[in-house]
């Protein structure tokens, strides 16, 4: 795989490098072939072997028609040089001929159709397939992984093409094996008029066949090169044709900017694209008509061989069919040899993308030795990857069951990193978190998370049911209605549930039919009560969950997260000071760093930045 992959990457830095060696090039051929067959195989093995089988039938067919019109044709000039039952039983000869190739030519259609019908039925399995292999990949990726563009980019390339390439690539190369099986066979029966006609044929494919080879890899490069570049189209699409950027396009009049960036970067594809093509298809066009004049030379020779007498006149017929169909099989390998390279392309990028390594949190252990410990952060640093500036520094923390914390600081302080290192989103660089005196990174995955409720400041709003919005938070109880209930209650959506034309039957966004909208507030109640679908979380993280709701219904909010909280473990991040302030601790964060530490009332009476932030905002309240 590396190995395919170093001069690769060379070429994405260097576009114009054209140091393909012949290696390289049929190993880009034939790299995957065998995989996408091995895929098809085990999507279905009946489907493929009859197309398999199909396909080497519609290989020998032609030459087997070709062959049955010399007998045709010599069996007419005989029957007509004859007379009487002698002529009777040659055009018997020649009827039952006739009929043996009109048989050859049904079964060759009949392959055709046959084949067709394999690739209609194969393709909807392997797209099926492959999407699905790509999303349970995707389910196992970090979210280290999805915010790598690098990664996003064999994801997106990946996701892309998924229903058609793999098929495309077997129908490729059987393809190629069907003609080259076709072309073996014609060269068996012209082999008879004489062996030079061999190496006519290979005289007039092997120079195209090598420039297709050429420009196919060159292509190859291409595509992959350009990858992020097609990706930011993709994106400005998304945004100029979704419903969430609709608004604020329109607003701010982007459209027509957003529109110029994407038909730019086309221009720029474009480019390289006519340049390559034209090289391509006018190399190919000559290359090909040295091809043809080969084949018509041959032609003449063979026409010559019938007038002198040396072959018969079938012969002859047989022979011109011969190089005719040599020819197109020829050019059909050509044409499968270059889709075969972008093909290629596209399974090597799906082979990336399915072998990515995942790092998979390793440990087993389903509870700690100290279930009275809670969460400790123990000299916790962290950087982001490819961050120059660390966004934790040295955190220490102890949180017992039964207790609250609220993080405070400015934005980009730190706080919401500090959760996802809690919720083992991410590892720290250094420093230990523990939970019930277990480091994070020996427990099961599956357990913590179980433990943990978190609701992050960018929750998600999935255009589902109002209920299933809120059974989200549990999927054991996903569709559970009197949980659901249970859960709006606490988290305030029950307020506004009544007022939705189905309850929490309905369907919400804007995406579907019927589906309601609601208010950025009414949005938060819902991640809220999503929260609270976790009843047996002991862990419960809001991370400003609550910003755009009114002061009142905050206060509310917490009343019932304090009770829920009784013998959990809260944590909370918020700009309110009113709410911070129920914290039994309080943390403030400034630049990675936890700066003050204590209860509201040691805070104010430390008299620092808390101190400070809390008389401002009580200030503006007064
Ligand atoms: P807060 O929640 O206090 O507003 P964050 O914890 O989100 O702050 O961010 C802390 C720092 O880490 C910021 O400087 C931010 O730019 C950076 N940061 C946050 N998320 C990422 C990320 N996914 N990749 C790289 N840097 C990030």
């Amino acid at each position: 795989m590396i190995r395919l992959q170093l001069p690769l990457q060379h070429v994405m830095q260097q576009p114009s490098n054209n140091d393909n060696s012949a290696a390289i090039r049929f190993g880009g051929l034939f790299r995957y072939s065998g995989r996408a067959l091995q895929l098809v195989w085990t999507t279905s093995v009946r489907l493929s072997l009859a197309f398999g089988a199909l396909t080497l039938l519609a290989g020998v067919l032609p030459a087997v028609v070709a062959w049955v019109g010399q007998l045709i044709v010599d069996g007419v000039v005989s029957a007509m040089n004859s007379a009487g039952p002698t002529q009777q039983d040659a055009l018997r000869h020649v009827y039952n001929l006739v009929a043996l190739e009109a048989l050859a030519i049904a079964g060759l259609s009949a392959c055709q159709r046959g084949i067709s019908t394999c690739q209609s039925l194969l393709r909807a399995q392997l797209g099926n397939r492959v999407n699905t292999m790509i999303l349970e990949k995707a389910l196992t990726l970090s979210l280290q992984d999805f915010e790598n563009s690098e990664f996003y980019d064999k994801l997106t390339r990946a996701r892309r093409e998924a229903s058609v390439r793999p098929l495309s690539l077997v129908n490729r190369t059987f393809g190629l094996a069907q003609n080259t099986i076709s072309l073996v066979s014609y060269a068996f029966l012209l082999a008879q008029f004489s062996g030079w006609t061999l190496l006519i044929l290979a005289l007039a494919g092997l120079p195209a066949f090598a420039a297709e080879t050429k420009f196919s890899g060159d292509a190859f490069r291409l595509f992959r090169w350009r990858s992020p570049e097609t990706r930011k189209q993709m994106y400005i699409e998304t945004v100029l044709a979704r419903e969430d950027y609709a608004k604020e396009v329109k607003l701010f009049r982007l459209g027509p900017l957003l529109l110029k960036r994407y038909t730019d970067i086309f221009k720029n594809l474009y480019k390289e694209d006519r340049s390559l093509t034209l090289r391509r298809d006018s190399w190919g066009l000559a290359l090909g008509l040295v091809g043809t004049a080969v084949f018509y030379g041959a032609y003449a020779w063979i026409a010559a061989s019938a007038v002198q007498g040396q072959i018969s006149l079938g012969q002859m017929t047989m022979y011109l069919l011969l190089f005719k169909q040599g020819q197109s099989a020829v050019a059909a390998i050509l044409a499968a040899i270059g889709g075969m390279y972008e093909d290629n392309l596209y399974l090597s990028n799906l082979y990336e993308y399915l072998e990515q390594p995942v790092s998979q949190p390793g440990g087993s252990a389903s509870s700690g030795p100290n279930p009275e410990d809670g969460i400790r952060f123990e000299n916790v640093s962290f950087t982001y990857p490819g961050a120059s500036r660390p966004a934790l520094v040295d955190i220490s923390l102890h949180l017992p069951p039964g207790r609250s914390l609220a993080l405070v600081g400015e934005n980009g302080s730190g706080k919401t990193t500090l959760v996802k290192l809690l919720s083992r989103l991410y590892e720290p660089d250094s420093g230990r978190v523990l939970l019930d005196g277990l480091d994070l990174r020996e427990w099961d995955p599956e357990k913590l998370r179980a433990r943990v409720s978190v609701i992050f400041q960018d929750f998600a709003r999935y255009q589902f049911l109002m209920g299933e919005n809120v059974g989200a938070g549990d999927v054991e109880e996903f569709s559970n209605q009197s949980r659901w209930e249970r859960a709006g209650e606490k988290g305030l959506a029950s307020e506004f549930v009544d007022q939705l034309p189905k309850g929490y039957h309905t369907q919400l966004g804007r995406w579907f039919k019927d589906g309601q909208e609601i208010s950025g507030g009414q949005w938060q109640k819902v991640a809220l009560s999503r929260a609270f679908m976790r009843e047996d979380a002991d862990i419960l993280v809001l991370d400003e969950p609550t910003a755009a709701m009114d002061a009142s219904a905050e206060a509310q909010v917490f009343e019932h997260f304090r009770k829920l909280a009784r013998n959990r473990i809260a944590i909370l991040i918020s700009h309110r000071f009113s709410t911070v302030r129920m914290a039994d601790q309080i943390a403030v964060l400034s630049g990675g760093k936890m700066i003050e530490h204590g209860s509201h009332e040691q805070l104010l009476a430390a008299d620092g930045v808390y101190a400070r932030l809390f008389e401002l905002q009580a200030a503006g309240y007064r």
